[in-house]
């Protein structure tokens, strides 16, 4: 019960890349990037396995980024030569770096299942495996190829991201994740063709399916955007849209946001990924704050659905604070995990 994972993304070690910095360079190439890869996954794992994590994953220090370093994977996707697009539909700034898609896409072979493979083998844990969504996807790339719109460019990702899924579930990730920040984005077309592309994802995927949904990392632009902020609405949209599809996890972000908690409730029948850390700030919450946050979701959400997590990837916080709030994670929900099983020995006592 509450039991608490991430996300996905951790900070990734300076001598890897440098810090702090979204879709930083790798510092070494070839064999020695690879070697140093495997090490820095080696180190997530061990330090999502000691702040006490049940769920871990290789903190996608593989990755320039979340998006990119699938893309990296596939033909016909340009991302080292970019363009600029509006993009986020301008929530956070008027225009934005992307991918550009200037060939035919295809996956000719598996991106992630070899990393997927390793990371298997180095831990005992339930192990998850994120992958960016499609509309997400279409939303971060130039269409120089296609030039079709942007729902039969997500179906196409869709199967590529189906196939990729697929083969993550037979090597061994107990959960594959669908990153989907744009489902809070674009509302319309998340009812429009958002569900039916993610469900093309999901498909025969032999998993637990997990979709994220947050307000952004916890970038500087980001974050000024949260602070004006005043509506929070949109998990009321998308949340009873995916309570009746075939998806068994949906991540939130609760604590950084201004969600009310009570949308919770339309997830009725899935597992709730409760964001309980803020990945915007360097301070580490204490157990207690942690343990507030929990309480305050069990008030629409039955424990054995519940799982704290992290508001979205711990990518952008320095290592010292993302250790720091794994285990303040950890800790808060031993608190209330302690709390539920002595009002249970007391509701068992008291029928005896
Ligand atoms: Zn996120």
């Amino acid at each position: 019960m509450l039991e608490p994972s991430i996300v996905g993304s951790l900070p990734k070690p300076s001598w890897l890349a440098e810090p702090n910095v979204l879709k930083a360079p790798w510092r070494l190439t070839g064999d020695d990037l690879r070697a140093a890869q495997d090490d820095a996954v080696r180190l997530v794992v061990l330090e999502q396995e000691e702040a006490g994590l049940a769920i871990v994953t290789d903190g996608e220090v593989r990755r320039r980024h979340y998006i990119w370093g699938f893309l990296d994977g596939l033909t016909g996707v340009d991302t080292d030569r970019l363009a600029l697009q509006r993009s986020r539909g301008g929530r956070y700034s008027e225009s934005t770096e992307v991918a550009r898609v200037v060939g035919a896409v295809e996956r000719s072979q598996p991106v992630f299942v070899e990393a997927c493979q390793f990371a298997r083998s180095i831990t005992d844990r339930l192990l998850k495996v994120t992958l960016p969504g499609p509309m997400t996807i279409v939303d971060s790339v130039a269409d120089e190829h296609y030039h079709t719109d942007r729902k039969s460019l997500a179906m196409r990702f869709a199967r590529i991201l189906n196939a990729e899924a697929r083969e993550l579930a037979s090597a061994g990730a107990d959960v594959v994740q669908f990153d989907e920040p744009c489902f809070n984005i674009y509302l319309d077309e998340v009812e429009d063709w958002g569900i039916e592309a993610l469900e093309q994802c999901m498909d025969g995927v032999a998993a637990c399916k997990a979709v994220h949904i947050c307000y952004g990392y916890g970038t500087p632009a980001v974050l000024a955007w949260k602070t004006k902020n005043t509506e929070w609405g949109h998990y009321g949209v998308t949340l009873p849209l995916l309570a009746r599809s075939s998806v068994d996890q949906v991540s939130v972000e609760c604590a950084g946001s201004g969600v009310d908690l009570s949308v919770l409730r339309e997830l009725d029948g899935k597992d709730v990924l409760l964001g309980a850390i803020n990945v915007g700030t360097e301070e580490v919450e204490t157990a207690d704050v942690v343990a507030t946050r929990i309480r305050a979701a069990l008030e629409h959400v039955p424990g054995e659905r519940l799982f704290p997590c992290t508001d979205c990837g711990l990518v952008p916080r320095s290592r010292e604070a993302s250790r720091g709030k794994m285990r303040a994670l950890a800790a808060g929900a031993a608190i209330v995990r302690a709390e539920l099983a002595s009002a249970n020995r007391t509701a068992m006592a008291s029928r005896r």
